[in-house]
């Protein structure tokens, strides 16, 4: 029994070597055989080992040959190879599924976004997901390898058993979203609720390194976040951390949030309220400019169109960002009063609509902030509209780096 432990021990430890060296490889842009060796801590002759592991049955290193000497072995010198490994992002949102295909470093190779058309049910949305990795399958190079597939789904995702548990944009309850996706894809997939992957990509492959304490807050359709608390994401204990959207911002309201509560931020603050409330100035005929925008069609009124509007100086529309900024801010309050984070991030489809809603945020957010709080950032998310995308490859790369896939 005593020599099996032993053999399972030098195993493990050989795995746990081979991590750590691997990852040191990734954060530099290429880096010595012997610097490996003094970063790790780990001998020479376990760094040439673990390193031709690396190169010729993980595939995850190259070497770059023999280096200038400055006097004893010339060093030798390896790079994260980066070259032909992709990954497939998806962000299988309610108003569009977009994919992309990228390499290890985050580099686009190709990108595909098509309309979800939630009205065409389940089966619909599940035959565009495979033809939108299928697609991105065929427009890599013949040489290179696909790792595997992330996806971002809009929903609760019980983190144990991979059960879309509710998703209020795509109308499911009880979803085996892994069950349906298996019969039609060969390559491996994972994957999460999208507004944590924004948090996970904002995290692994976001503008600022070593980030422990922030918030992603993702207003699109609905309002979720995605919260970092000492470089852990945090999942809660069904998976289901971060419902920001279903804080009360207003006990007063009347407002009926799609959980069936009321005065949620979400009810209050959406893309949804904003064009609900859009659709409102046009029916009081508050608004010229909306009704010339929409041509008098209350079904074109959209959140992004009231904020062409308030861009353009229509007081209605104004009002109604000024509304749900208000409501923003008191909501980033309780995240940042709670939390204390660094910065919290905001995207989703109501963040692209440039300086608008950020500048309301910076002129209303003190009111809700505690003294120690307020030097909090507030800014739009790394990677805008392929945020959730992004965070769906960095589910996979971290995946790549713990060493939990392969290719055949
Ligand atoms: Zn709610």
């Amino acid at each position: 029994m005593k020599r099996e432990y032993t053999k399972m021990d030098v195993g493990l430890l050989h795995l746990a070597n081979k991590k750590v060296v691997l990852r040191l490889i990734k954060d530099h842009d290429e880096i010595t055989r012997s610097s490996l060796s003094k970063k790790s801590g780990l001998t020479p002759p376990s760094i040439t080992r673990i390193v031709d592991e690396l190169i010729s049955k993980d595939k995850l290193v190259e070497s770059l040959g023999v280096g200038d000497s400055s006097g004893g072995r010339p060093p030798v010198i390896v790079k994260f190879k980066n070259h032909n490994n992709l990954i497939i992002g998806i962000d299988l949102g309610a108003t569009y599924i977009r994919g992309c295909l990228v390499d290890l470093n985050a580099n686009f190779v190709s990108e595909i976004q098509v309309p979800t058309e939630l009205e065409k049910g389940f089966f619909s949305i599940i035959e565009k997901v495979v033809k939108v990795i299928n697609k991105l399958h065929n427009r890599k190079d013949v040489d290179a390898k696909i790792w595997g597939v992330g996806i971002g789904v809009a929903g609760l995702v019980n983190s144990e058993t991979g059960i879309i548990e509710s998703s209020p944009d795509f109308r499911w309850s009880d979803i085996d979203l892994r069950k349906e996706l298996d019969k039609h894809l060969d390559l491996p997939f994972f994957y999460d609720n999208s507004t944590r992957l924004m948090a996970l990509g904002e995290l692994k492959m976001g503008v600022k390194e070593n980030q422990k304490n922030f918030a992603v807050i993702n207003i699109g359709y609905g309002i979720a976040s995605g919260l970092v608390v000492e470089g852990n994401l945090l999942k809660g204990f069904s998976g289901f951390a971060g419902e920001f959207g279903h804080i009360s911002v207003d006990t007063d309201s009347e407002v009926q949030c799609k959980c069936g509560m009321y005065g949620c931020l979400e009810a209050l603050a959406s893309g949804h309220r904003i064009a609900s409330l859009g659709k409102l100035a046009l029916s009081n005929d508050s608004s010229a400019l909306l009704k010339e925008l929409c041509q008098g069609n209350e079904e074109l009124i959209t959140a992004e169109l009231v904020a062409i509007a308030a861009k353009k100086g229509d007081e209605a529309s104004i009002k109604i960002y000024e509304e749900v900024a208000e409501y923003l801010c008191k909501g980033i309050g309780t995240i940042a009063n709670l939390l204390n984070p660094e910065t919290v991030y905001v995207g989703g489809g109501i963040s692209l609509s440039g300086d608008l809603l950020f500048d309301l945020i910076e002129k209303k957010k003190n009111k809700y902030l505690l003294p120690a709080n307020a030097k909090v950032k507030i800014m739009p998310c790394t990677h805008g509209d392929q945020a959730t995308s992004i965070g769906a490859v960095s589910l996979i790369l971290e995946k790549i780096l713990n060493l939990e896939l392969s290719l055949n």
